[in-house]
């Protein structure tokens, strides 16, 4: 019977984490430090388990290996996506990811390109999105220099943003947002900055400068152009399409019927509640539920008063 996979996830301690996962969503946090809840992952430093349903108890990665007609008998070896929530309590390091060449070559795991919806903001809340450098040698010489406050771009954000961060985008989220990121699943994050702090044990977090300055984009990100589009009970925004995923914005009012026209689906709950109904089941959904609509699961309905996040892959042509 074609159905949702929903996950029991991970959730990890950082530095700059905190406890709004609890507050906004009201997942239970082990500690007030957490920064990030990979909501659909099967990355191995935090696999998703399927908690419904005939495949509960099966892990996303088991799961993609095993069962290739859920996921459209896809090309890519690993499950390529990561569906991710960001509690920034503080500044994140300054950091780049590298492409999949140089991530295989170096990591032996592919290079991360990423995107962030903005799920709130305080006031006066900022990003690093970029650098101000002209060419690889004055990026250098300004990292070596520490000459932060010229080098790094600040951009003011507020909830409802979007962000392109393509791999080589030296980027960092800032204190006190919360955002909801799709990326290639990929954990090898090169840190330029960590604005000198320590952890409880004192030590500093290990910097990776020449890599960081090998891999980093030279000239201003380009931030992408949100298309709209409103249809009855249903705004629909494209925030980006690129050769690994596409994510949505899908703001529903009503019953909205739905057909799969990607490979599968990864969905997120960032607000409201309502149904899905796939054939005659209904699911009950919630700020907060992520789940993946697999490849057999071909039509169906959302119900309610929802604002949704989904995203698909986009494999390559060989
Ligand atoms: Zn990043």
């Amino acid at each position: 019977m074609p159905q949702p996979l929903f996950f029991k996830s991970v959730l990890q301690e950082k530095i700059w984490g905190g406890h709004r996962l609890r507050d906004v969503f009201g997942y239970t946090l082990p500690n007030d430090k957490i920064g990030e809840y990979w909501a659909i992952s099967a990355h191995p430093n935090g696999v998703s388990v399927v908690s419904n349903g005939a495949l509960a108890g099966q892990a996303l990665d088991t799961l993609y290996a095993e069962r290739p007609d859920l996921f459209g008998y896809p090309k890519s070896p690993v499950f390529p996506l990561l569906t991710k929530i960001l509690d920034a309590n503080d500044w994140l390091s300054v950091q780049v990811h590298p492409n999949d060449a140089y991530g295989l070559a170096h990591e032996g795991e592919l290079g991360k390109t990423e995107c962030w919806y903005v799920i709130a903001a305080d006031e006066g809340a900022e990003i690093i999105y970029g650098h101000e450098a002209t060419s690889r040698e004055e990026l250098a010489e300004r990292i070596e220099a520490g000459d932060w406050d010229k080098l790094l771009t600040h951009v003011p954000v507020k909830a409802g943003d979007f962000f392109d961060v393509p791999a080589g985008t030296i980027h960092a989220i800032g204190k006190g947002i919360m955002i909801l990121e799709t990326q290639q699943s990929s954990d090898t994050t090169y840190r330029v900055y960590d604005f000198d702090r320590r952890d409880d044990a004192g030590h500093l977090r290990e910097l990776h400068l020449s890599k960081s300055i090998d891999v980093a984009t030279i000239g201003k990100p380009l931030n992408t152009t949100p298309a709209r589009l409103e249809l009855e009970h249903l705004t629909t925004t494209v925030f980006v399409s690129n050769s690994f995923f596409t994510v949505y914005k899908w703001d529903i009012t009503g019953e909205v019927k739905m057909t799969q026209t990607a490979p599968y689906l990864l969905i997120s709950v960032l607000d409201g509640d309502g149904q899905l109904k796939i054939e005659d089941t209904i699911y009950q959904l919630t700020k907060g539920d992520h789940f993946i609509l697999p490849n057999d699961v071909m039509a169906w309905a959302f119900d309610g008063d929802m604002t949704l996040i989904a995203s698909h892959v986009n494999e390559k042509e060989d």
